[in-house]
């Protein structure tokens, strides 16, 4: 009957990853913006895991479908080709907000676009979010603190960021998104969570966005030269994929309501780091030092006391586990795109 209806062998068969059966009262319809990148991806996988309805809204500028594929045509599941920057209406429950560009050079590229995924994309969700009486997660970032001038930053820090420098269509797009998220919840009672994330990394980062974790572990594989930027000392606190999404998926379901870091306190200097990257790989790699970048914060790390008070979160994953993981993953990649070139 379902070959006659024209369904493929193939299709009727996929078997998908085993999800947990919640009854109707406990199961929820949840959008993801930026669902088909890096951490949105992930994120997916523990919502789809644990048994809720899935929707994710993504514009593929960063994102892929293949980081959601092993979901597509699950009951539970559903992707939409949509720019946040057009409203949206649908019914859910429940909005993790994180369509942005992520990395330097990605936000960098288009830094009108940046402003607007920011600035009107957090108010169509913030509508939606009023609409429906959603609750919605904000995945802000510690670039609000800027190039901070405490340490390690604390969520009451108000941040030391320069609004016309490169960084300002990605730093200040941020801070205005956790203003309307105040804004909203001031005058129009919607439910807001603001997730300030730190230094991410892992399995499904995109080989090409020029973030330092993906970069080393790539020119290192290669056996090209290291790029540092500047003379290393700036320092970066660095956290697994994994402790940032059970970090978000409990701040979504606390009754916390103001902004919590959520991050790794295990902070490194740069350089260190591509000592570490290197002897991690292995080869032949050299470490080499190319033009600082412009408004580079020199030190960040977070203060995690809150997180851990009202969240109960802490990160578990070790930062040697994680890059080893992240190590294989791009080994992985560096096979498939050689094998797609061939092809
Ligand atoms: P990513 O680039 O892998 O994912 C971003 C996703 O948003 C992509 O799928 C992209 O296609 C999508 N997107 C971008 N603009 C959009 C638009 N206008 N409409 C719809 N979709 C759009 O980056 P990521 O690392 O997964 O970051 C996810 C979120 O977490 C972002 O909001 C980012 O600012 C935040 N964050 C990440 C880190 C980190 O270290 N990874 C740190 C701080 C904050
Ligand atoms: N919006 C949306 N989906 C909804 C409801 C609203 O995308 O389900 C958008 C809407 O187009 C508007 C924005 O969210 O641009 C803010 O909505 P709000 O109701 O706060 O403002 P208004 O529509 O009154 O300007
Ligand atoms: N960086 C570097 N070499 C690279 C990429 C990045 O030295 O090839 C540095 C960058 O200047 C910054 C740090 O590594 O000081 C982290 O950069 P990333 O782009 O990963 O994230 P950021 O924290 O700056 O948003």
């Amino acid at each position: 009957h379902l070959l006659e209806s024209g369904l493929k062998p193939d299709n009727v068969h996929k078997r998908y990853p085993e999800v947990k059966f919640l009854n109707y009262k406990d199961r929820k319809r949840i959008l993801i913006t930026g669902g088909a990148g890096f951490v949105g991806s992930h994120l997916v996988d523990q919502l789809m895991l644990a048994g809720h309805e899935v929707i994710v809204a993504d514009n593929f500028f960063t994102g892929r479908r293949r980081n959601v594929e092993h979901w597509i045509g699950h009951e539970n599941f559903e992707l939409i080709h949509h720019d946040v920057v057009n409203p949206l209406f649908i019914e859910v429950d429940q909005i993790y907000h994180l369509a942005s560009p992520a990395s330097p050079p990605n936000y960098m590229y288009n830094p009108i676009k940046t402003i607007k995924t920011n600035a009107v994309g957090t108010i169509n969700m913030l509508g939606l979010a009023k609409r429906v009486k959603a609750r919605l997660l904000l995945a802000s970032t510690s670039e609000v603190y800027g190039d901070p001038e405490v340490h390690p930053q604390r969520e009451d820090y108000w941040g030391h960021v320069n609004p016309i420098g490169p960084r300002a269509c990605y730093d200040e797009g941020k801070r205005v998104a956790e203003t309307m998220c105040f804004a909203y919840k001031k005058q129009e009672n919607v439910e807001i969570r603001v997730a300030r994330i730190f230094n991410t990394f892992g399995p499904r980062m995109h080989m090409n966005d020029g973030r330092v974790v993906s970069n080393f572990i790539l020119q290192a594989l290669q056996n090209n030269d290291i790029t540092i930027y500047g003379n290393g000392t700036q320092t970066r606190s660095f956290q697994y994929v994994s402790d940032l999404v059970a970090g978000l998926i409990s701040l979504m379901n606390s009754n916390y309501s103001f902004p919590v870091n959520i991050g790794n306190p295990d902070e490194h200097t740069i350089l260190n780091f591509a000592q570490i990257i290197k002897s991690l790989v292995g080869g032949t790699s050299e470490i080499v030092h190319k033009k600082a970048m412009t408004d580079d914060p020199r030190k960040r790390k977070p203060d995690i006391s809150l997180a851990r008070k009202e969240l109960n979160w802490m990160p578990k994953v070790d930062m040697i586990a994680g890059i080893n993981k992240t190590i294989d993953f791009f080994r992985s990649e560096l096979v498939r795109s050689k094998h797609q070139e061939r092809n």
